[in-house]
């Protein structure tokens, strides 16, 4: 992916600054502009103009891949977030050929998660994005084509959050209510539209750089060592190495005594649209 390229050019030094640092309860707002593990704000943006056209997310083929086995269904009691430890997988830039592997992966372990997904990939894996619906998890925006928000007006950011809603609500999931700014990148004016929008602003605070490193250990021992109760951690869906990662990843939460959540039952019924949240 072209931003991929542009973080690589960065530099051990400004990745290493850059994996995990301490972040602010939801209680206290992030400094406006800032994201939580700084991929974006603290170096250059891109000067070349925001893609128009679709973004090829992996070097995967364009067809969906096969039809994963059947689904097992997720517990479906619901988990009070306040009264036991809950963690709140997320997956960005999907849906990939590899979605539907970790939804089984996912459900044989009765996890949930929660899926932030681009519009240039919810017109191309629709029967990835329905089973998500069917079997319980939780779908946000992340936009039509992974723009930084912050370069555009405020018509266009308009139509970038909507980007993916329409396929979203096709596959079933009554409303939209979370969006994930892409390299969490935001400000007042993105904030205003998400509000008008009805769309909470989910952050995070556990990164693993999944899409820079590329290898299942190290993405998985980045994940173990930094998260803790109320965390949401970001990775992505498009990355093979990532999806391995995760039996790991859930069986050791699971054995720490988590429960693996969806955002909105992480944070509560009281989500407020615009407002940025980070954790628990
Ligand atoms: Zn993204």
């Amino acid at each position: 992916m072209r931003f991929n390229r542009i973080w690589t050019l960065l530099g051990a030094g400004a990745m290493s600054a850059a994996l995990i640092t301490p972040q602010p309860s939801a209680a206290e707002p992030y400094p406006a502009d800032a994201a939580p593990t700084t991929p974006v704000p603290t170096t250059p943006l891109p000067t070349t103009p925001a893609p128009t056209t679709p973004v090829p997310t992996t070097s995967a083929p364009a067809t969906p891949g096969p039809v994963a086995s059947e689904p097992v269904p997720v517990d479906p009691k619901p988990v009070d977030c306040s009264a036991v430890k809950c963690v709140a997988l997320t997956f960005d830039d999907g849906p990939s050929t590899y979605t539907p592997k970790l939804l089984t992966m996912l459900e044989q372990h009765h996890a949930r998660a929660t899926f932030f997904v681009v519009g240039y990939n919810t017109s191309r894996f629709p029967k990835a994005l329905s089973r998500m619906v069917r079997d319980g998890f939780e779908i946000g925006t992340h936009t039509q084509s992974h723009p930084d928000l912050r370069r555009l007006s405020p018509s266009r950011i308009r139509a970038q959050l909507r980007g993916p809603i329409d396929d979203i609500l096709a596959a079933g999931q009554p409303a939209v209510t979370l969006f994930r700014p892409p390299y969490g990148a935001t400000n007042a004016k993105v904030t205003k539209i998400a509000k008008e929008l009805g769309l909470a602003q989910i952050l995070w605070s556990v990164d693993p750089w999944d899409w820079a490193v590329h290898n299942s250990r190290i993405v998985a021992d980045r994940i173990l060592s930094h998260v803790g109760r109320g965390s949401i951690v970001l990775v992505h869906d498009i990355h093979p190495t990532t999806v391995a990662a995760m039996p790991k990843v859930i069986k050791t939460l699971q054995k720490r005594g988590y429960h693996l959540v969806t955002v909105s039952e992480l944070l509560g019924p009281e989500l407020k649209a615009g407002r940025k949240y980070f954790r628990q």
